[in-house]
């Protein structure tokens, strides 16, 4: 019989291995085929991580002892001291032997038990030319964080590597009254492999494959004010954590919204936004931000980048918040920048970067 993929590419040593984590008593069971960063999280230890594809560098650990394979190249996301002092990235990192690493734990974090399970579309409504409202229908119940996302594994003909998932963030709070009901806002990239067949070919009572809940955004309880910046789809998990403010009663915070379209064509989601603000208690501000909108049109709002805005909106009060982002990548970086350049300090600062395949780290050759 000829050999397995996973034994030509991987061998056929053992197929477990320990995995210790900081101290003897955090040690646990690690696949041969699973990150370490997977085997952590499947363990319910409150690994730090964000993309899961080796490109945020979140999940970043020191290999105290033992040998690991590594997927991709980790060079360009760690400084030459961590490469040094022998880092790694837990998400791109398969246990070759027993391995000892050590990393600092996500204080406070969220942990659901992670499940993976079959999810029938119920519901596809547009909710713009390029973004589509997805509900789904759950086979096993599902809790998370409002801000966390899931991975949805699509079927081959999407002509994604079979397997490979994509990640959507949860668009409403959790509600346990229907806990398998989960919502979507997913936007059609060009030549994108799962999202033009979402697009193109899938239906209502479609069945897909369910994975999560995954990620650490979700919003930390404090009485600073909060700014919330949105671009494009990334209007969901922002959506879904001041649901959950007013729902946990939150909801009297200074709270800003800037949300970052092209133009008044890519405007969506305005009556929960609404909502939102006839239940939210303390002061409430939400601009609109277009950045392509045609000149001359009939548009009143504020136009160009929310970098262009963000200072002038917020005031002295500036580094005082507490800044929630999601969406682009880049629109998250220059508005870190600008914070950071007006003194807020980073741990008021919080982030999804929508990254996809094609930010992960490359392939080792
Ligand atoms: C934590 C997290 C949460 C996310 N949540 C959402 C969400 O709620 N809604 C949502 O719409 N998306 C979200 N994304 C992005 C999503 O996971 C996919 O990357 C996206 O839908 C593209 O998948 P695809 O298979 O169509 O494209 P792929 O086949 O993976 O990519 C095809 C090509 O398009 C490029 N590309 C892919 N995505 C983008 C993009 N967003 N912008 C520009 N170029 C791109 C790729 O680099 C590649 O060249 C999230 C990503 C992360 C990491």
């Amino acid at each position: 019989m000829p050999p397995s993929l996973f034994s030509r590419l991987f061998g056929s040593g053992p197929s477990e291995f320990k995995l210790q984590i900081n101290t003897p008593d955090l040690t646990v069971t690690a696949q041969a085929k699973e990150s370490l960063l997977l085997a952590a999280l499947n363990q319910g230890i409150a690994f730090p991580y964000n993309c899961r594809v080796g490109g945020c560098g979140e999940c970043k650990c020191r290999l105290v002892s033992g040998k690991v394979k590594e997927l991709t190249d980790k060079s360009y996301l760690l400084s030459a001291e961590e490469l040094k002092d022998n880092y790694i990235l837990a998400c791109q990192s398969l246990p070759k032997s027993d391995v000892v690493i050590e990393v600092t734990l996500r204080e406070g974090a969220v942990s659901h038990p992670m499940v993976e399970t079959s999810a029938r579309i119920a519901e596809l409504q547009p909710l713009t030319h390029d973004i589509l409202h997805v509900r789904m229908q759950t086979e096993q119940p599902l809790a998370y964080t409002a801000g966390q996302y899931a991975e949805l594994v699509v079927p081959d003909e999407a002509g994604t590597a079979a397997g490979k998932g994509r990640s959507y963030s949860f668009a409403t709070a959790h509600d346990a009254t229907r806990p398998n009901t989960v919502d979507f806002f997913i936007r059609k990239v060009p030549g994108g492999a799962f999202t033009e067949w979402l697009f193109a070919k899938a239906a209502v009572g479609q069945w897909l494959t369910l994975r999560g809940p995954y990620g650490d955004f979700c919003l930390r309880p404090s009485a600073n004010p909060i700014v919330c910046i949105a671009g494009g789809s990334g209007l969901a998990p922002i959506k879904a954590l001041l649901e959950q403010a007013i729902r946990d009663k939150q909801a009297n915070r200074p709270l800003v919204i800037l949300f970052g379209a092209r133009t008044q064509q890519d405007l969506y989601g305005l009556d929960a936004i609404d909502q939102i603000r006839r239940n939210w208690t303390g002061r409430f501000v939400f601009e609109p931000i277009l950045s392509n909108e045609a000149d001359g049109s009939l548009w009143k709002g504020r136009r160009g980048l929310i970098t262009d805005h963000v200072t002038a909106i917020l005031g002295e009060r500036l580094p005082d918040h507490h800044a929630y982002m999601c969406g682009p990548p880049p629109m998250i970086d220059s508005c870190v920048e600008v914070f950071t350049q007006a003194g807020m300090p980073s741990t008021q600062i919080f982030f999804d970067k929508f990254l996809d395949s094609g930010h992960a780290a490359h392939p080792t050759p």
